[in-house]
Order: structure tokens, then sequence, then C-alpha cells
């Protein structure tokens, strides 16, 4: 299966990614992954990256689609994907569309998660991350049993440099401004799955699930 997941920021994107990926057995392709991950090894996508993360702005679409169709080309997304963050310009899902016609594939589903403003600042601004392993907690909804470090690997939590209110102020108006009209696009192509995202975590991924016909 193909899949593209959407929603704002702090939607929940990439927890649901991380389940539903496992359920189909599909690869996560995540940009935002991808960029954080260059940032850490300091290579010189990651410079470039990073000056736009910082500001909460969007990389540029060539820099975005290069990495993108780089990766859809590799092995084991022969046999379907789940896009995580991408596409987030209509370019980058015309590019897509591009790419997928090369590769002689389609998108199955579009997924799109919802969520209201306030809950999004709330849950970005509260969000921490493992400095090691990478888990996920929320300062109020899924505090660390051990405070300020990891309650799986004990590393130190900290708050993505992303996630500081300035920033997240901005990418939720990036979001408006550039990736929103991506809904009705894609809904204009009979793709689009609309799934409430203000429920617990679990009833999100079977709705999802539901709605993609796989339970
Ligand atoms: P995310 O983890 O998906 O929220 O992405 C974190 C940051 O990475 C975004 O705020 C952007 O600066 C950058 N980024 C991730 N995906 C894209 C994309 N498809 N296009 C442009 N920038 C992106």
């Amino acid at each position: 299966m193909r899949i593209i997941l959407m929603g704002p920021p702090g939607a929940g994107k990439g927890t649901q990614a991380e389940v539903l990926t496992k359920r189909l057995n599909i690869p996560h392709i995540s940009t935002g992954d991808m960029f954080r991950k260059a940032v850490k090894e300091g290579t010189p996508l990651g410079m470039e990256a990073k000056r736009y993360m910082d500001s909460g702005r969007l990389v540029p679409d060539e820099v975005t689609v290069g990495i993108v169709k780089e990766r859809l080309a590799e092995e084991d997304c022969q046999n379907g994907f789940l896009l995580d963050g991408f596409p987030r310009t209509v370019p980058q899902a015309d590019a897509l569309e591009r790419t997928l016609q090369e590769l002689g594939v389609k998108i199955d589903r579009v997924i799109n998660i919802d969520v209201d403003k306030d809950a999004l600042l709330k849950r970005l601004t509260g969000r921490r991350v493992c400095k090691s392993c990478g888990a996920t907690f929320h300062i109020d909804y899924k505090p660390s049993r051990e405070g300020n470090k990891c309650e799986f690997c004990h590393g130190e939590l900290y708050q993505r440099s992303d996630d500081s209110e300035f920033t997240v102020a901005n990418r939720l108006a990036v979001y408006a401004e550039q990736t929103a009209p991506l809904i009705e696009y894609y809904e204009r192509k009979g793709l689009l799955l609309n799934i409430a995202g203000d429920t617990e975590v679990e009833t999100v991924t079977q709705n999802i699930l539901k709605a993609l016909g796989s339970v």
C-alpha cells in the first residue's frame, strides 16, 4: 500500500506512522526525520536544512523533492511505503506525482489527521524527546516516569529546537498557507480520508486502519 500521512504539525503523524508502518509492513519515510538525521551528522544537507528548520520554515522544494526521489527508488519501497510530512506544498505534490509516474505506481490513499489549533500548540510546546533513543514524551499528556530522563534508556530529554513557542507559531502559519491547500488537492483526486486526531492514539490508529480497509 502507498500512503501519504498528512496533518498539521503536532497532529500525531510521527506516532501514527510508526504504528501503521509496523502493522502494514511498509517503510516509514519521514522527511523531518531525514533532515534531523542529516543535521545530527553535520552533512551539507543537514547544515542547509537546519537554517530553515530552526525558524519553522520549509526546506526548499528542490532539496526536499531530491531526497524523497532517491529514497523512493530504493528496493524496500517497491511494495509500498508511508510518506510522513511529505508532500507539504503543491509543487512537492506535483513532483511526487511525476516521480511515481516514472516508477509506474500510484498513491492509494491520503490520510489527513485533523486536530484543532489550540490543541496543536499545547501538544507541540510540551513535547520532549530522548537524546539517546528518540522516544517521545509530553510534559502533560505522557510524562516520563523518570522526570526529565527517558524512562526506557535513561537518556536526557530535550525540547526540539523547532518546538519552541515562537517556532511552533511559525510552523502552524506555514502549514495553513502552504500545506493545507493539499487537502483540497487530494480531495479532488478522490484520495483523501479525513480522520479525527483529537482522541486516544490507539483510537486514531484503529480509525485509520478501518478507513484503509485493513481491519
Ligand atoms: P516534521 O518533523 O515533519 O515536523 O519536520 C520538521 C521540519 O523539517 C519542518 O518544520 C521543515 O523545516 C522540515 N521539513 C520536513 N518535511 C518537509 C517538507 N516536505 N518540505 C519542506 N520542509 C520539510
